[in-house]
């Protein structure tokens, strides 16, 4: 990859206004990168923003670190020597899924995308990429895992309740361990309760396409929870989307 591919000439003024407060938290973020220069232009890129980055060469390191527990979040590369990345998102899914995982890779074909969102990733961004763009991304998760809305550990939506710490839900009798993406979604729902929830919107949100990928992702995992949490735990309304009870 050529310097250029990587970087950006503009410098947003919204780099320099959120600098401060990640500079103080020196959010730890671990890279897992084979490639030295994409390694390290990286590494440049978010230690300049304030965090403190730790890097792994391949993936059964990468995985063992991850696991470790004391990251913020994770950048995978996917080609790697040894362990591939998605493999080392299944097993992080499995062993730590509140562990936001932002792939970057060279791969950028639409089946990978998928088969990333649907072990768990959070964010995709294909090389060559902007380390704005990256720098952009990394702060949206790390403000969606910081919000003061964690500290409440249990979020409430009619009959339901949504254990952020423990990623269950619990509706009358029946309570479930979720699946990241069924927590997401739920937890999505719980933070509009009483609103109509369009798929586009779920779509943008907890899987992040800005697009529709032609399949009925939505749909399926929405029948998952029912199956969990019974088939009146969330309202389908008609050609619009989904709704929970206030
Ligand atoms: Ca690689």
């Amino acid at each position: 990859m050529r310097a250029a591919e990587m970087t950006d000439v503009s410098s947003p003024c919204h780099l320099r206004v959120t600098r401060g407060r990640f500079a103080a938290l020196k959010m730890p973020i671990l890279v897992i990168e084979d490639e030295p220069r994409i390694l390290a232009f990286v590494r440049r890129g978010l230690e300049a923003q304030g965090f403190a980055v730790d890097a792994a060469a391949d993936g059964a390191s990468g995985l063992r670190r991850a696991r470790g527990g004391r990251y913020d979040l994770v950048v995978l590369d996917l080609l790697l020597p040894g362990l591939d990345g998605l493999t080392v998102l299944r097993e992080l899914a499995r062993s730590d899924p509140a562990l936001p995982v932002l792939i970057l890779s060279a791969r950028s074909d639409l089946r990978t995308k998928l088969c990333g969102f649907e072990l768990g990733a959070r964010d995709y961004l294909s090389k060559p990429f902007s380390l704005h763009e990256l720098l952009a991304r990394v702060r949206v998760h790390l403000r969606a895992a910081g919000t003061g809305e964690q500290e409440e550990r249990v979020l409430r939506a009619g009959p339901l309740e949504l254990d952020l710490a423990r990623r269950r839900a619990r509706t009358g009798d029946a309570a479930a361990d979720l699946t990241d993406r069924e927590f997401r979604l739920l937890h999505h729902l719980v933070r509009h309760r009483g609103e109509i929830v369009s798929r586009e919107q779920l779509l943008a949100d907890v899987w992040g396409y800005h697009f529709d990928p032609g399949s009925n992702v939505v749909d399926v995992c929405v029948r998952r929870l029912r199956k969990k949490l019974g088939p009146t735990a969330i309202e389908t309304i008609r050609h619009v989307g989904y709704r929970l009870a206030a």
